[in-house]
């Protein structure tokens, strides 16, 4: 931290100087030789990252909310029947997306706020309709729920269910297998732990999604998005060839393909093991401290955020600036319902040791000042105990 506090929020996060640099070179042509290598080489570096065997990775100009805009758009034909295993705030989005283009949609729901339903709960509900697709929301940035992709998946295969699984707050950050875990398409958006300023959709489909979207029988009703328009232009860069159906992000593309470059230089492995870390850290802090949190069970907490509940008697309009003051930027709550009731800090992306450590000596200064009575030091101290009792994340 040099002249500003941390930004410590669930996107955009802290990004690398190099990925940075990269926004700032001069911007080359859409369809110079040097732009369609790198393009090209994003491409197939998102399909490593994503951990995709022969999906198709597609790089959009847009927001995360696009990049669950067109997977919807190119699935789902009208009355289709969708189920959005719901875990917050984003999955309320995802299931209103499917059904502005005709889907019918059954939420399966947790029994709080907080929680996560069970597998027998949505498997009963697989078996209660005949469903042409499953979204599930890997962290729900809402209530900082993550849940198991991995078994969701599985349910939804052994019934020939398509997964549609929003990572926006997980990919490059929680552990997700597409091809092992049978995921037909996968998404984030570039400002969270992939690691690249606001702007770019990004998402990956599995074969199986692309043949279900090339049997439609009715147009995709979405011009921007449909994969017929980004398909050719997908494969032509990949194949090192200049194509053009949109003009492409060229710089935030470059950008992207030096923090996917990082990315991978880490391997994913590390990387999920890293963020493992920094969010058992964050847990055993809050912990510590006296404060509750958002999930209703550790077990379920996301590492890539974590969501506390303030103290009795103080606020977020007291607490969050009394925190930037000594440091770190942290987020107000999300979901409407229990928004007043708790706070959100990101930790994605290139979050390591030292800024844990930062953003949670800012928190105990700032809850000092806002008049909480705590040990000072005790927040830090357990995430200290964290990082140096469990073996160190390999570079
Ligand atoms: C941030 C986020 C989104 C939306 O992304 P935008 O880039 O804000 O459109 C969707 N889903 C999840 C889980 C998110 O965290």
């Amino acid at each position: 931290m040099k002249n500003r506090p941390l930004l410590m929020i669930p996107g955009p996060i802290e990004f690398d100087p190099d990925v940075l640099a990269a926004l700032g070179a001069p911007t080359a042509s859409h369809v110079a030789p040097n732009f369609i290598e790198e393009f090209g080489q994003a491409l197939e570096r998102l399909r490593e990252v994503f951990l995709s065997e022969d999906g198709q990775p597609f790089i959009l100009a847009g927001s995360g909310t696009l990049a669950m805009d067109s997977p919807a758009a190119n699935l789902i034909e009208p009355g289709d029947r969708a189920l959005a295993v719901n875990t917050g705030y984003f999955g309320d989005r995802y299931g209103d997306i499917l059904q502005r283009y005709g889907a019918e949609v059954t939420h399966v729901r947790a029994d709080a706020i907080g929680g996560r339903p069970t597998l027998d709960a949505v498997a009963q509900a697989l078996d209660a309709a005949d469903y042409k697709l499953m979204t599930i929301t890997q962290v729900d940035t809402s209530t900082a729920v993550l849940t198991d992709v991995e078994a969701l998946a599985g349910l939804a295969a052994d019934r020939g269910v398509l997964v549609v699984v929003d990572g926006v707050c997980s990919i490059a950050g929680e552990e997700l297998r597409m091809s092992d875990w049978g995921v037909d398409v996968a998404l984030t958006a570039s400002q969270k732990a992939v690691g690249v300023p606001p702007g770019l959709a990004l998402f990956v489909a599995s074969q199986r999604a692309l043949e279900a979207w090339r049997s439609r029988t009715t147009p995709v009703l979405n011009y921007y998005a449909d994969w017929g328009n980004w398909l050719p232009i997908m494969e032509a860069y990949e194949a090192r060839r200049p194509s053009y159906f949109g003009t492409p992000p060229v710089n935030l593309i470059r950008a992207l393909n030096v923090s996917l470059g990082q990315i991978l230089a880490e391997g994913m492995g590390a990387r999920f093991a890293r963020h493992e870390q920094v969010g058992r850290a964050f847990q055993a802090a809050l912990a510590a401290l006296g404060l509750g949190q958002v999930p209703t069970d550790p077990t379920i907490a996301a590492h890539t955020l974590t969501a506390p509940t303030y103290p009795e008697g103080i606020g977020g309009g007291d607490l969050l600036p009394r925190i930037k003051e000594a440091g770190a930027i942290l987020a107000g709550g999300l979901h409407p319902e229990i928004k007043q009731t708790y706070f959100r800090i990101g930790h994605m992306g290139a979050t390591d040791q030292a800024d844990t450590l930062a953003t949670i000596a800012a928190v105990e200064a700032g809850l000092a000042a806002a008049g909480y009575a705590f040990e000072p030091g005790a927040g830090v101290s357990a995430a200290l105990h964290v990082f140096t009792g469990a073996p160190q994340p390999q570079a």
